[in-house]
């Protein structure tokens, strides 16, 4: 059965005729299956099997969690053991390749820093990524930035196999699909894996630039289901990016960021009008949808003004700090507001101070509902964790870590967080519609909003923990402990 049937259609007793097996839910929670609206699904799976060293107090402390690690097993053959986050600034010991030879002997380490702008790496770990001697193990900066690509790809059929992991991971978190904006051929990526019997989730692929005309060519739509994948896999949008982010100042704004002067103190607009409004329109013309990352003031509404010349359908994808003026345009233009609101939690103290004074209209979540926008909620995982109980959380009370809310003015209700969080079905399975469920042990109406700053602290940390009983595809278990 892999469509919701109304009560009372189907007979009684344990399994009834038809092969429908019955479960008795005792009176836990239902609703329709999460969908994360964006995600780079190989890179999330490549990066939640690094190791964690952000912890580590000293060299020798990061040195004994790789020996830990290492206990466990070694890594697959033709890949290195990969480590992030760590922060020897502080360090009262020297890193050295010998000091991760000394655990790790010939398995190759290599050890990323929390800035991304170091590496940290054993002398297999060297060699691993082209690098056939170094004095100290540690390479810094213009030594390691050309290098960091290397541990970012893995070959396919291991990617293929963590990319599986990481569903079956999601799945247990009641997702049920996924829009996949990985830069690559990612339609191609995906009939492989489908072709191998890939079924934890629903896909969407979405399409970048250098392979638009492939896409137009062989005359896919957003929407489309592919054949072969067992109606799972659909053609995505087509994804384009017009300025940078806010962490780096190239987020496209009206206003210069503090202290920047000279011709990219407003940011960076890469895709200018004369360029993004073809290119959306052949992408319209060609039935495809379209997914405008803007996070800049500027960028959005320049992305919203392009949706209007272009006649295109689709999405800005972060919408992170929105003119007052342009709130209303995404309802206006039918445009979805596909929002990561991890991302305002991750970025608070960043928006505070390169967005100084403009901070409230940054993730302006409830602004944008108050204006008949349409949201959905994603990751961007692996920016965030792909886990749509940390983004509901998040969205609905701005507040993470046991710190205060920031901006709860801009907070949306659960009831919206959520409903933008399952593809447009609602809080309420509908009959004829896929039977794509999660079944969660709480009710998770059952925690409060607003009471106090710490009461919404506490409700916060219990809503991303929601815990998932059961999830189904197409009536189908993709993850089951009820
Ligand atoms: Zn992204």
């Amino acid at each position: 059965m892999d469509a919701v049937v109304p009560a009372g259609r189907l007979g009684r007793g344990g399994t009834d005729a038809g092969g429908v097996e019955r479960v008795d839910l005792d009176g836990r929670f239902v609703l329709p299956g999460l969908w994360d609206k964006h995600v780079h699904l190989t890179q999330w799976a490549l990066v939640r099997r690094r190791l964690d060293v952000s912890g580590a107090r000293s060299a020798a402390e990061a040195a004994a969690l790789v020996r830990d690690r290492l206990a466990d097993g070694p890594p697959e053959p033709g890949t290195a053991l990969v480590g992030y986050g760590f922060r020897d600034g502080l360090w009262p010991d020297t890193p050295t390749a010998a000091l991760l030879d000394a655990v790790a002997g010939s398995v190759p380490v290599v050890l990323v820093s929390g800035d991304l702008h170091c590496a940290w790496l054993s002398t297999a770990g060297l060699r691993f990524v082209g690098v056939r001697s170094h004095p100290t193990g540690v390479l810094r900066e213009s030594e390691w930035l050309p290098l960091a690509a290397v541990v970012d790809r893995a070959p396919d059929h291991l990617a293929d196999t963590w990319v599986a992991d990481a569903a079956a991971a999601a799945a247990a978190r009641g997702v049920v699909g996924v829009v996949d904006l990985e830069i690559t051929d990612n339609l191609t990526a995906w009939r492989r894996r489908f072709g191998a019997g890939f079924d934890a989730l629903r896909v969407r692929a979405g399409v970048w630039t250098p392979w638009l005309d492939d896409v137009l060519a062989e005359g896919q739509r957003t929407g489309d289901v592919l054949p072969g994948t067992g109606g799972l896999l659909e053609q995505g949008p087509f994804k384009v990016v017009t300025d940078g982010s806010l962490n780096t100042r190239t987020a496209y704004c009206h206003d210069p960021y503090p202290g920047l002067t000279g011709p990219e103190a407003h940011g960076i607009l890469s895709v200018p009008p004369d360029e993004l409004v073809p290119l959306m329109k052949r992408a319209h013309d060609g039935g495809l949808q379209c997914a405008i990352h803007a996070i800049g003031d500027h960028a959005n509404a320049l992305a919203l003004d392009a949706f209007a010349a272009s006649g295109a359908r689709g999405s800005v994808e972060h919408a992170q700090l929105l003119d007052d003026a342009d709130l209303a345009r995404f309802a206006e233009l039918g445009v979805v507001a596909s929002v990561q609101p991890e991302h305002a939690m991750d970025d608070r103290d960043i928006a505070d101070r390169h967005w100084a004074g403009r901070t409230g209209r940054a993730f302006p979540y409830g602004a944008l509902d108050d204006a008949g926008a349409v949201l959905a909620l994603g990751s961007d995982a692996p920016v965030a964790l792909l886990d749509p109980w940390a983004a509901v959380a998040a969205a609905v009370y701005r507040a993470r870590d046991g710190r205060t809310p920031w901006h709860p003015e801009q907070r949306i209700g659960l009831r919206t967080a959520l409903a933008a969080s399952t593809d447009g079905r609602g809080l309420r399975p509908e009959a004829g519609g896929p039977a794509d469920l999660v079944i969660l042990d709480a009710d998770p109406f059952a925690v409060g909003q607003g009471a106090s700053a710490e009461a919404d602290a506490a409700a916060a940390a219990a809503l991303r923990k929601t815990p998932v009983a059961g999830t189904l595809l197409a009536g189908r278990w993709t993850h089951r402990a009820c």
